[in-house]
């Protein structure tokens, strides 16, 4: 693989790899200069229904190859990515924005979601039910059929990889259409499976108008389940399509994850792990801390220890070095930010830190704190997406319960406290698909990963992210 960024990139449809041609092409964008830096085809109506056919092709051989034999590809597939991942994590960079650094550990910590779900393949067993003797009832899990999926910009291998790993470990094969603002990072993930032996047509890659594309392949009846991460919207507005034609879905939506800090935690601790994950990708992340409810007794000395350690945050080009935080990825989001802060600002709240676009060419944010935000103000109830803290204090566990609880999304939430009793009511009570308890890492792999309420439904990662791609099927014999 070559550096720096290719100029002009490819899809991958039945093995082969499609070039710009006379298609409509997509510009991308280096988000820490603003400039162009490739050409991407997007597909027409012809390439998007090759893309069908071929997984419906390549579907029932998948489905049949032994398990073993599946699960070796996707061994080899992860092995390449490690291999690979100093050359990935620089294309991601030059394309999302994040620290070089950071893009080569989502690299090297994705390549592991090919592992886990090849092992979890082999372990899907189904169940055998009892019965008088000579019948015989059994449960078995089958491959749903082919997938379409689309993953967003934020995580550009870690977000497609949850998708793929599971849907090609159960026997499924698979149509994914990248972010067309971070494609060349899902390109070389599609190349490592290549190189690892999967078979033409297992997983096709396209890019396009996301509309058109996604209403296209949904509405066909070779897709009989849909993926998808990112917004609430974008989400609502997919799980209609597939409701047309009855397809399973899952659906990874935004969150705004309260962090209650309670008077009795380990302030140190706390405040070194939330300060360093929030501005981690520049705070464009699902589960990203986001609504810190800090307990009285501390609120004060909290908010200025945060915001001290947050103007500390190196904020550059991603290929500099010691820089912790890139640009924001596109250039909706300084506006948006910005807005959010506006907003805040004329409704009340102080700012700590920050709070505006850097001066420079790029999509560069300040690191941001706001403290005593008033609940009216858009930020508390809408997700950020960007570098910014928001805290309010309170006073009595209940209420830093119905806080954290008052929005109409659930995906992550957290809570420091060295109290047994707190940390279990907290545990139980949050409406969440993931709680962190004196911790911020919620997505293993190993363990389900996904929202409640309006943050979506159905699960990634684990044996529930590997049985989202499966239907179950009873058989009885008399
Ligand atoms: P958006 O809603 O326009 O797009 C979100 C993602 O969905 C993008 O990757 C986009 O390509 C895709 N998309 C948009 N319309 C689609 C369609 N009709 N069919 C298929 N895919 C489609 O928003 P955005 O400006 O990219 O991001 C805005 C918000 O989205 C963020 O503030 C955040 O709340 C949310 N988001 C969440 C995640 C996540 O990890 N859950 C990731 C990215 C964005």
């Amino acid at each position: 693989m070559s550096n720096p960024y290719p100029q002009s990139l490819q899809m991958h449809i039945d093995g082969e790899w499609i070039d710009v041609g006379d298609r409509d092409v997509h510009q991308v964008i280096n988000p820490a200069t603003g400039n162009a830096i490739a050409d991407l085809p997007k597909a027409n109506k012809d390439d998007l229904d090759r893309a069908l056919d071929a997984a419906a092709k390549a579907f029932p051989m998948w489905r049949d190859t032994p398990v073993a034999e599946r699960a070796a590809i996707l061994h080899k597939a992860a092995d390449l990515m490690r291999d690979r991942a100093g050359d990935m994590g620089k294309l991601m960079t030059a394309e999302q924005g994040k620290p070089v650094g950071q893009a080569t550990g989502e690299v090297t910590a994705s390549a592991a979601h090919f592992d886990i779900m090849a092992e979890e393949a082999k372990r899907c067993y189904g169940r055998v039910l009892v019965r008088p003797a000579g019948q015989n009832s059994f449960v078995k899990y089958q491959p749903v059929g082919p997938v379409a999926a689309f993953s967003p910009w934020n995580f550009p291998v870690f977000t497609p990889i949850r998708k793929l790993a599971p849907a090609i470990a159960a026997g499924c094969s698979i149509i994914l259409k990248p972010a067309e603002e971070t494609p060349a990072s899902a390109i070389e993930m599609m190349r490592c499976l290549q190189d690892a032996g999967l078979p033409a047509g297992v997983c096709q890659i396209v890019f396009g108008d996301p509309g058109e594309v996604s209403s296209h392949l949904i509405a066909s009846d070779v897709i009989r389940k849909v993926s998808f991460t990112g917004s609430v919207p974008v989400g609502k507005h997919l799980t209609k399509l597939a409701a047309e034609g009855m397809k399973r879905t899952t659906m990874e939506l935004g969150g705004h994850a309260p962090v209650l800090v309670f008077d009795d935690c380990d302030l140190e601790k706390t405040l070194n792990l939330t300060a360093m994950q929030k501005y981690r990708n520049a705070g464009q992340v699902c589960v990203s801390p986001t609504r810190f409810y800090v307990q009285s007794g501390v609120y004060d000395k909290f908010v200025e220890a945060f915001a001290e350690r947050a103007a500390k945050v190196a904020v550059g080009d991603g290929f500099g070095d010691g820089i912790e935080m890139g640009p924001l990825a596109n250039p909706r989001r300084p506006s948006s930010v910005g807005e959010m802060i506006e907003d805040a600002k004329i409704k009340g709240a102080e700012v700590k830190l920050g709070g505006n676009r850097q001066d420079k060419d790029g999509f560069f944010f300040d690191p941001t704190v706001l403290s005593h935000v008033p609940l009216d103000a858009k930020i508390m109830n809408d997700e950020p997406f960007g570098p910014v803290a928001v805290m309010r204090p309170f006073d009595k566990l209940d209420e830093a319960i119905e806080q954290a609880n008052r929005l109409p999304l659930g995906l992550a939430a957290y809570a420091f406290t060295s109290n047994l009793h707190i940390a279990n009511m907290v545990g139980d009570a949050i409406e969440a698909g993931m709680v962190g308890i004196n911790n911020l890492t919620v997505s293993p792999g190993d363990a389900p990963f996904g929202g409640v309420k309006e943050s979506g439904h159905g699960s990634e990662d684990g044996p529930d992210g590997l049985k989202a791609y499966m239907v179950t099927k009873a058989i009885h014999q008399a």
